[in-house]
């Protein structure tokens, strides 16, 4: 049996950050993971990969306590100063900006395996740190001071906490029978990378159509990112087109705001939904990111919740004593769960609201619209929000 303070399973972005944050205040930590874990000379492939986050200043504050930004910044994150949001049925257009808030910029766009590679790279150089990759977990036992888990390559690890980091269909919360409630949002979000004719600008562009919102999200080779979200029989035919002809669908949708749009990679879907796990902490099982609550990614929330549940994390367990404090624990359960709920019915909301093709929400939704962009204290209350505690 391995002893350890505290297992992670789950070696994403959430887990990785989760175990570092841990391991930083010098407890012993388990990463379970069942894909294979960077080592420390890995690098980034030179194309760019197709999942990419916004991550706001909160975020990237997490990241830099953590030691991975620098890095980060350095390979490839484009900072975006400007955000354009408007809707296919109204006239309004609204406009976001870094400087009305006094800030640099609003968030930045990473690949998910960048911010990934960097927190393993970090992992691996951890003495107190034992990854376990390439993983299979077969079951979880709990008593009142331990918790123990197997895996199918015949592993077998003891610790006072397990936080289980392992996404949105978390084996540890079926094999410790904790329920979540979810559903579907009957759409799909495509995405893929393209080349405009014109400069993205830094900006984080959104078009909310009825079938679904379609942002362009800049890279830093000067491409961008897009993700179509639509709903399910939309698209599916839109992932039949063959390249040409999605590029031309996607510009008009877009209404050519970037000029003429070319394929750069392949596309991909993912199937939309949101859940919520009903407890976050139970006899030494902590859920955290994907594992604990899940949202539509119309606001580019969901790793960003992830990374504020490591934050408070990390703030309410103090270096040295004991990694399972039950009360903080029920705290952060409390507060974080509390922020996860809210966020997610109302991006619920908003998928609804953006997405209603009744007559007076649409006048209302115009006028609302409108009422944010002529008005600079709404619009710092919404950047603020959204850019998730600017610290
Ligand atoms: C189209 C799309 C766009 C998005 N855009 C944004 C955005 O702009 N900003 C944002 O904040 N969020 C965004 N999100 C959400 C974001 O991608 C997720 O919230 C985030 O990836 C969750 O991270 P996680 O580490 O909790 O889980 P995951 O990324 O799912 O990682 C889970 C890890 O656990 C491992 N694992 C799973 N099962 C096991 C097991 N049994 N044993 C061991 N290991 C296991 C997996 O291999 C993986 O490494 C988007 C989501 C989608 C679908």
């Amino acid at each position: 049996m391995n002893r350890f303070d505290v297992a992670v399973v789950g070696a994403g972005m959430v887990g990785a950050a989760a175990a570092l944050a841990l391991a930083r205040k010098g407890f012993s930590v388990a990463l379970i993971e069942r894909q294979a874990v960077a080592d420390a000379a890995q690098t980034l492939p030179d194309e760019f990969d197709l999942r990419v986050s916004a991550i706001s200043p909160a975020s990237q504050q997490l990241l830099d306590e953590l030691g991975v930004w620098a890095e980060i910044r350095q390979q490839r994150s484009c900072a975006y100063h400007n955000m354009v949001v408007w809707h296919e049925r109204g006239d309004t257009v609204m406009h976001f900006a870094s400087e009305q808030v006094g800030r640099t910029h609003l968030g930045s766009i990473v690949e998910n395996r960048l911010i990934q590679l960097a927190l393993q790279k970090q992992l691996r150089l951890l003495a107190n740190v034992a990854v376990f990759d390439l993983q299979h977990l077969l079951d979880i036992t709990r008593s009142q001071d331990s918790v123990s888990l197997s895996t199918s390559a015949e592993l077998n690890i003891e610790a006072q906490l397990l936080i289980a980091a392992d996404g949105r269909a978390s084996a540890v919360r079926e094999l410790c029978h904790l329920p979540a409630v979810s559903g579907s949002y009957r759409q799909s979000a495509i995405v893929a990378n393209v080349s405009t004719e014109k400069p993205h600008g830094n900006t984080a562009w959104q078009r909310f159509l009825s079938s679904g919102p379609l942002a362009f999200l800049p890279l830093s080779n000067g491409q961008s990112s897009i993700v179509w979200s639509a709903d399910t029989a939309r698209a599916e035919e839109l992932m039949q087109l063959p390249d040409e002809d999605f590029m031309l669908e996607l510009a008009q949708a877009f209404e050519h705001r970037l000029g003429a749009v070319t394929a750069i990679s392949k596309r991909a879907v993912f199937p939309l939904s949101w859940h919520s796990a009903e407890h976050w902490l139970k006899e030494r099982v902590l859920l955290i990111g994907d594992a604990a609550h899940g949202v539509h990614p119309l606001a580019g929330q969901g790793v960003n919740l992830g990374f504020g549940d490591v934050a408070l994390l990390a703030q309410k367990i103090p270096t040295g004593g004991s990694v399972y404090q039950y009360n903080k624990l029920r705290q952060l359960e409390r507060q974080r769960k509390a922020e996860a709920v809210t966020a997610m019915h109302l991006f619920t909301a908003l998928k609804q609201l953006y997405g209603s093709q009744n007559g007076l929400v649409c006048k209302a939704r115009d006028i609302g619209m409108s009422m944010v962009e002529s008005n600079t204290l709404i619009k710092r209350l919404v950047i603020g929000s959204a850019m998730h505690n600017m610290s």
